[in-house]
């Protein structure tokens, strides 16, 4: 079985390029050229040292030890928290401006979810001097306030998307609609592995580090650079296809995804889309996502705006269907109890996304010896509203 993307964008059954013939031009040049500009060695020199100088890269592997205690593992967490505008999307935008630079491209559009998208869109614009326009939907800019501020001292201008469930898929159309009109100028930076090929290709690359990174820590922590299990959220998917990638080929290590089940998978409010997804087209991509029998998209629920989507990217859908990796769903209050657990327990206040992997943990058995990663995607800073309007003073 292969898990990498196939020449025509495909993971398997998943993936592909269906675009509008506005958009033609730009996808094609980004097909052909991704590879060959991103293995530039000018362009890795100025990516890695981006990476560590600015983002501050590598990212701590870090033992956990009260929470290996409670759950009978050895647990690691992957701190990408810990970067620079503290999540793992740095790394795919920091990854993106260059590219963007180097096919002369002078204005960016982003869609954004939880915000964190946007920030560090909005981050890497600023360093290159770039002018940077982040779609949003209106009740993200509502429960995300301290990224919707960030982003414009930054710079950046944020425009809400007022369609649909004004959350991340209707920001994610208002993107393509601006790209639509503006294909000369502008790039797209999208956030995750999703959309046309080659962007879950090239996204997942971006993100890759994190996984190339952990071959050498564990390596150094363990003797041993495979571990037993790695667990990330997804809601797109690239942080999960960042910490995974390098062991996709290994069956060894056991794959597990966790999705969004909102307020449970089978009360109409979620995001559980590998349990109530179907093959259908979404934002570019053939993949599994949310929808009616005659094909309209059903509006996806999750407490947190960063898995509020209803689909997922192509490789992960391909993960799933071929059980590769196994998925796990964690409900709004199974995600809420475990950020405060690991607050608690190990002084880490986890973003609300990557909460739900922490939450799969409950869900799993584990024996003393094994060693279990999991992507600390990001930190809590922007849920903290959040997370007091559910625990109050407790
Ligand atoms: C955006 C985000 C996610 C979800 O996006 P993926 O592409 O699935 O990784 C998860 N965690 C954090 C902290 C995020 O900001």
């Amino acid at each position: 079985m292969k898990y990498q993307v196939d020449s025509k964008g495909f993971y398997g059954d998943f993936g592909g390029a269906y675009i509008p013939e506005m958009l033609y031009s730009n996808i094609d040049n980004l097909q052909n050229n991704y590879l060959e500009i991103t293995a530039l060695p000018s362009f890795r020199a100025e990516f890695d040292q981006l990476l560590r100088d600015y983002v501050g890269r590598p990212s701590p592997l870090y033992l956990a030890p009260r929470l290996s205690k409670q759950y009978g593992a050895k647990i690691y967490l992957k701190r990408e928290d810990l970067n620079h505008t503290g999540s793992h999307k740095i790394n795919n935008t920091i990854g993106q401006i260059l590219l963007a630079k180097h096919i002369g491209k002078t204005r960016i559009i982003a869609e954004t979810g939880a915000g964190q998208h946007g920030v560090a869109t909005a981050t890497v614009c600023a360093l290159m001097g770039i002018e940077c326009v982040v779609y949003m939907g209106a009740v993200d800019i509502q429960r995300q306030a301290p990224n919707v501020a960030r982003m414009k001292m930054l710079g950046a201008k944020v425009v809400p998307a007022m369609s649909g469930s004004k959350t991340l898929k209707d920001a994610t159309n208002e993107a393509i609609r601006d790209w639509i009109n503006n294909p000369e100028d502008t790039h797209y930076i999208i956030g995750s592995v999703v959309g046309p090929h080659p962007y879950p290709d090239m996204v997942a690359r971006f993100q890759s580090v994190i996984s190339q990174e952990m071959k050498t820590q564990l390596r150094e922590q363990t003797g041993n650079e495979n571990p037993d299990y790695i667990i990330a959220c997804v809601g797109g998917g690239s942080n999960a296809a960042g910490i995974m990638y390098h062991y996709l080929e290994e069956q060894s290590v056991k794959l597990v995804l966790v999705e969004a089940g909102g307020k449970g998978v089978d009360t109409g409010h979620s995001a559980a889309t590998s349990v109530l997804g179907s093959m259908g087209i979404i934002h570019g991509s053939k993949t599994l996502l949310m929808q009616t029998d005659d094909g309209q998209i059903v509006e996806p629920y999750s407490l947190s705006a960063g898995l509020d989507y209803p689909g997922i990217g192509p490789l992960h859908a391909h993960l799933i269907k071929s059980g590769r990796a196994q998925v796990y769903h964690a409900t709004d209050e199974q995600a809420l109890n475990a950020a405060r657990n690991l607050s608690r327990i190990e002084g880490i206040i986890p973003a609300l996304e990557t909460a739900h992997g922490l939450a799969a943990l409950e869900q799993m058995t584990f024996s003393q010896d094994d060693v279990v990663a999991i992507n600390l995607s990001g930190r809590g800073d922007k849920d903290l509203a959040t997370y007091i309007e559910a625990f109050g003073e407790e």
